[in-house]
């Protein structure tokens, strides 16, 4: 059973802390009360801190924008987006010739870091969050299925994302797309597969008992940081309430009833 504010001092001692960003730094567009303290005294303590995110229908430089927005001035080595471990994997797998289903913004990205976008002999289909998704595109990526084990990765599949009118399709309902006409389906590296956590220690030598993991959802983020093996800690200021985690298998290492609750423990 999960050690409600038990040893929550325990915390404090980590070397990484990784950050869930709706529902647990931010609801929209208001950031939580104690969060800019917080990173302020994490800053302090020389400990790395990052904020991660599925949604790759965004550049991390448009992340950038939207955390410095709140006045947090953090980096881009501040953010892990699903697109970076997929990055991580097609450059030490050596692919360079990719076609991608993604926002232009993403392409840029991908360009920046040296990939070749194309639609003529790509050697990977990589699936993301694209919101410019044409038929004719759906088309050309389904023929690329078809041949004997070509290579097919996603940043993540979230079935779905949700905007102030409603939910929308996500990188999740294009795959299952997809699925109906070739019956493919593709390796993810996104939330909630622990490689969104285990590329950022590899990269920085920390091993996973000294990092920690807050989010809001059991299903994503707590169960991202058990497989990966980083202590876990639930917020309550998003989609979880007590009720669904004591009704869940899925027990959280702390549940918080939101990021503010550790300022304390700092003192
Ligand atoms: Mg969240």
């Amino acid at each position: 059973m999960a050690n409600h504010n038990h040893n929550l001092s325990e915390l404090t001692e980590k070397l990484v802390y990784f950050f869930d960003l709706d529902g647990t730094i931010y609801l929209g567009n208001k950031l939580f009360e104690g969060v800019l303290d917080l990173i302020e005294i994490l800053r302090n303590k020389k400990k790395k801190f990052y904020f991660l995110s599925n949604n790759s229908s965004k550049s991390t430089t448009d992340y950038l924008k939207k955390l410095n927005n709140f006045n947090l001035d953090v980096s881009r080595e501040n953010i892990i987006l699903s697109q970076h471990p997929t990055i991580d994997y097609l450059k030490k797998n050596n692919y360079k010739k990719i076609f991608l289903m993604g926002t232009q913004s993403l392409k840029e990205e991908f360009r920046q870091e040296g990939f070749d976008l194309t639609e003529e002999d790509p050697e990977i289909l990589v699936l993301a969050f694209d919101q410019e998704l044409t038929y004719d595109r759906l088309v050309k990526a389904s023929y690329l299925l078809q041949k004997e084990d070509f290579p097919y990765i996603a940043t993540h599949l979230d079935n779905r994302c949700p905007t102030e009118e409603g939910y929308i399709p996500d990188a999740g309902g294009i795959a299952a797309l997809l699925y109906k006409a070739t019956e493919r389906s593709p390796r993810v590296f996104g939330k909630p597969n622990k490689e969104m956590l285990l590329f950022k220690l590899e990269q920085v030598g920390v091993s996973p008992e000294d990092a920690v993991m807050f989010g809001d959802r059991l299903y994503t983020d707590i169960i991202m940081g058990i497989k990966a093996g980083v202590t876990t800690c639930c917020v309550l200021s998003g989609e979880m309430t007590m009720d669904m985690i004591n009704k869940s298998e899925l027990k959280p290492d702390f549940i918080i009833n939101g990021i503010w609750e550790l300022l304390n423990e700092f003192k």
